[in-house]
């Protein structure tokens, strides 16, 4: 039988990201999608490493299927990191993705431009026995209005380095080939071939 591997996640955008990184390897990766009971997981830890890890250990603890757990966010380098793990629920608990942007942009309206930052993605993989663990990231500047209309988070607002567009302006494929979780899954696909 061919060698699955378990993507702790119920976000369908991250399974076929991983899927097309992890093409050309030869494992079937399921998520919690195939799943009824999948554990949901909170995001308690302190670093995308932290969270990542309780995401792939929780997947291994109920399935005993070899898992990946991934965490990202978005640093503004004039804010010391932030939004960072709280990415999601920055301008509160239930935040939409316009309520978050608006409050970043705020933020950093009090610090001069160009406002530098990177988007982050840990991953980890876990077998029951050993964790290999990998980081990637895609710097860039964040503007002040946002632009485009693909992606997700906080896609309107960054444009990566070298680019003229948001990441929300570009196609899924152009994304695809730069984003920070490419980078991070590419980096841990070294530990499974
Ligand atoms: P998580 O990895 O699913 O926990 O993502 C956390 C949050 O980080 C998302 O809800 C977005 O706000 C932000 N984020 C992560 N990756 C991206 C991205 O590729 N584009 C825009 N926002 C992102």
């Amino acid at each position: 039988m061919k060698k699955q591997i378990l993507l702790a996640t119920t976000n369908k955008g991250k399974l076929n990201d991983v899927k097309e990184i992890l093409k050309d390897i030869d494992v079937e990766i399921l998520s919690f999608l195939d799943f009824k009971d999948y554990p949901n997981v909170e995001e308690t830890g302190n670093t995308f490493f932290e969270n990542a890890e309780l995401k792939c250990k929780a997947a291994y603890e109920k399935y005993g299927i070899p898992s990946f757990g991934d965490d990202s966010g978005l640093e503004a380098f004039q804010l010391i990191g932030e939004p960072g793990i709280y990415s999601a629920r920055y301008a509160g608990e239930d935040s939409d993705d316009e309520q978050n942007n608006l409050k970043l942009i705020k933020k950093l309206s009090d610090y001069p431009e160009p406002h530098l930052g990177r988007f982050v993605c840990a991953a980890v993989y876990f077998d029951g026995k050993n964790y290999k663990s990998a980081i990637g990231e895609i710097r860039g500047n964040i503007i002040k209005s946002p632009r485009g209309e693909n992606g997700f988070g906080y896609d309107p607002l960054f444009i990566p380095n070298g680019y003229d567009n948001t990441m929300a302006e570009l196609s899924h494929e152009e994304k695809n080939k730069i984003s920070h979780r490419l980078n991070a899954f590419k980096e841990l696909k070294k530990y499974l071939v």
